[in-house]
């Protein structure tokens, strides 16, 4: 694919560049704020899966905390660093990070903490579905931990079967509960972001990092009466906003004319670095076509 295919196929990507955000998902967030008004009044947010960082980029910028370290990031993969914002490395899934995180909100709680958090996708629908669902009931117990009463939690989340289940979880904190899909998120995507407003945890309630939410023992399709929650389905984006699955012209509708911007902030040390050093140096392994294989493979070949 030449360089400038992808600014042509994805115009929140080549907007992302041409803005200066190190990754398109900077849009979904700024189309969420402005159905929502997230950052109303905000001044100390936990921005959970944060890297490259696009998400902490609007944080810093919209809620004041330039300089003053009132965005805390957390990401798997090291990040590239961003003023205001202080860092942590590691697995939200993990108690040592959890209480890394929450010692920097000690007597001091978070308006907002958001989570993009995506797990690396297999294909089995099914176990895709699950690990994000962790990662949301991951993030959800930190942000127990950190909110302030009334505020508010922002998490990726897959449209999947069991979806209900992690609807009904979430009204036990927050006394509203959306789903939002922005524009800038693709039509063919099941992500859509619970939008948690008023932080309201049950009376009694003693945050626990030790227990997951998720109990194993629910039969997910059994859930009826008032544990079965509707929850509202909300379009954002305007409809002159972009549309994320369409193709557009280089040269775009406001005369602006084409000219190539690269990335941002490249990614410092992605997982995949080992794998394209190998393939510069032709020292990849390549796939085997039946015709070069062994003769005793050939043979154990499925019919
Ligand atoms: N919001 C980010 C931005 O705007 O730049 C993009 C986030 S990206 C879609 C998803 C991120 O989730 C990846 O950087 C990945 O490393 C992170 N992630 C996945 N599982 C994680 C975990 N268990 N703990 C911490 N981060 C995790």
């Amino acid at each position: 694919m030449g360089r400038t295919s992808k600014d042509k196929r994805d115009v929140y990507y080549r907007l992302a560049k041409e803005n200066g955000w190190r990754a398109r998902s900077a849009f979904k967030l700024l189309q969420l704020d402005e159905e929502f008004q997230l950052f109303q009044g905000v001044t100390r947010a936990v921005d959970l899966c944060a890297a490259p960082g696009s998400w902490s980029q609007v944080l810093s910028q919209k809620i004041g905390g330039q300089g003053s370290g009132h965005v805390v990031a957390v990401d798997l993969q090291a990040m590239a660093p961003l003023p205001g914002v202080l860092q942590i490395q590691g697995d939200i899934t993990q108690l040592s990070t959890a209480k890394e995180i929450i010692q920097h909100f000690e007597g001091c709680p978070a308006d907002l903490v958001v989570c993009d958090g995506a797990p690396d996708v297999t294909g089995l629908h099914d176990v895709d579905e699950y690990m994000q669902a962790q990662l949301l009931l991951a993030a959800l117990n930190i942000a127990t931990h950190v909110l302030k009463p009334g505020g508010c939690f922002v998490a990726k989340i897959f449209r999947g079967r069991d979806v209900t289940l992690i609807y009904s979880q979430l009204r036990v904190f927050f006394s509203t509960v959306l789903c939002a899909k922005p524009k800038s998120s693709r039509n063919s995507s099941i992500e859509a972001f619970a939008v948690c407003k008023g932080y309201d945890p049950p009376e009694g309630f003693l945050p626990d990092l030790t227990k997951p939410l998720l109990d194993h023992s629910y039969d997910f399709n059994q859930l009826d009466g008032p544990t079965r929650i509707i929850v509202p389905f909300v379009t954002c984006g305007d409809l002159s906003a972009y549309d994320s699955d369409r193709s557009y012209p280089l040269d775009l509708e406001d005369g602006s004319e084409y000219k190539y911007t690269p990335p941002t902030q490249p990614p410092i040390s992605p997982p995949y670095q080992e794998a394209c050093t190998l393939k510069k140096k032709g020292r990849l392994a390549k796939e085997m076509r039946p015709q070069d294989c062994p003769i005793s493979t050939v043979d154990t070949l499925p019919q």
